[in-house]
């Protein structure tokens, strides 16, 4: 075993169930360990790693940036923060963004700026966020507040207030929650990620999303996992025709670095004035010089090729053997399997791939230029696997 295994076990803190597997290099969708054994990476460091390990255009991008400066704080302007933000505005509907440095602080932003809206707007009571059973929203004390599964909130109390939690797909349980509390904003994951993988269906978010048009509630999208290209689109609400008043994104927009942005639509660009808000680290030049290789290459063919692998991954697991659903959008896909989604994973890194868990099921979220036919081998792994 590697002594940096020992190492980390004695100094750093206990909060992650880690395999026993030390990663020392790797090149797309491949990685290596300690021992020279080579891994399939189904995981892409839960969807950071939008073009793989050490993606050339990617590193370029950063080392070209690095050259220059690798730090300015917000006091000052530089060229990637601003490019990533036009890109991203021209994009999408939305007109403006703030950058932070992970998904939990860009629902922070969004969590900020809805209420900060609806105080000006309707009144200081008008406070509540209405978030859904089974989501998952981040790790600070508010967005694990606004996380909507006790089991994160036993902990840690008490928790910030005013947040209360819907039944997906019960719209009009949601619309009595919005009478019976002064609503600020709805926030949602249009797939739930942490939550099993579970893809919410087009009449439940165009209906939510329709009831807080008329009710002048901001309808929040949290893209953290779901954005930048992972569900076959830039942004995952792209795919219901909605325009949402805020989004919120991280893991795969930095490429592997760290990256949070909060977008805002026509009625929320101007929510936030000097002083509101701010972070040290937020719109680092490093960040988004890599962040900008990657939004600029989820064009429509790729984003196409994208929706293909899904299709291919959805047919070769859909009635496999020992397979009970497949389920998700795009590259981020669920596998509820009969044996023990852990059994599986482990089995399965002994086999050469790592893929990841989300509550019962086995979850992918590879690479989105992973290879055809490295998609393939470890399609064939997986399905060997459950099949047993
Ligand atoms: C991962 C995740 C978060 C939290 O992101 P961090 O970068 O770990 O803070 C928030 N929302 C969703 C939907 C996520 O998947």
């Amino acid at each position: 075993m590697s002594k940096f295994i020992e190492k980390d076990k004695s100094f750093v803190a206990n909060t992650y169930k880690r395999f026993p597997i030390e990663i020392v290099c790797g090149k797309g969708s491949l990685v290596y360990d300690t021992d020279g054994k080579e891994y399939i990476d189904m995981g892409s460091g839960i969807g950071v790693t939008s073009f793989g390990i050490g993606d050339e255009t990617w590193k370029e991008a950063v080392k070209a940036q690095l050259d220059k400066v690798q730090h300015m704080s917000n006091l000052y302007y530089t060229e990637p923060c601003a490019e990533l933000a036009q890109l991203h505005c021209e994009k999408t509907v939305m007109k403006k963004v703030f950058f932070s440095n992970s998904g939990a602080e860009a629902n922070e932003c969004a969590i900020k700026v809805a209420r900060k809206y609806a105080q000006d707007k309707k009144g200081e009571e008008y406070s509540t966020i209405i978030t859904l059973k089974n989501s998952f929203h981040g790790r600070t004390i508010t967005t694990l507040s606004a996380t909507g599964q006790d089991k994160f909130h036993e902990l840690f109390n008490p928790l910030t207030k005013g947040f209360v939690y819907g039944d997906a797909e019960d719209l009009d349980g949601i619309k009595k929650l919005a009478t019976e509390n002064k609503t600020a904003g709805i926030m949602i994951e249009c797939v739930q990620g942490e939550g099993g993988v579970i893809a919410l269906s087009r009449e439940f978010i165009v209906g939510l999303y329709e009831f807080a048009v008329e009710n002048d509630i901001l309808f929040m999208v949290d893209e953290v996992q779901t954005g930048n290209g992972r569900c076959g689109e830039l942004y995952a609400y792209m795919n219901y025709g909605i325009k949402p008043d805020i989004v919120s994104t991280a893991k795969g927009l930095g490429g592997g670095l760290p990256l949070g942005a909060t977008l805002f639509g026509e009625k929320t660009e101007n929510v936030l004035g000097f002083g509101d808000h701010g972070s040290t680290f937020g719109g680092n030049p490093v960040c988004c010089s890599g962040a900008l290789s990657i939004i600029k290459r989820l064009d429509r063919a790729f984003l196409d090729d994208v929706k293909k692998k899904s299709e291919y991954v959805f047919d070769a697991l859909s009635g496999a053997e020992g397979i009970k659903s497949v389920s998700g959008m795009g590259l981020m896909i669920g596998i509820e399997t009969e044996r023990a989604a852990g059994e599986v994973v482990s089995e399965c890194i002994e086999r050469g791939v790592l893929c990841l868990t989300a509550k019962t099921k086995v979850r992918l979220l590879p690479a989105l230029n992973i290879p055809m036919n490295v998609l393939e081998q470890a399609i064939e792994t997986i399905k060997e696997v459950c099949g047993k």
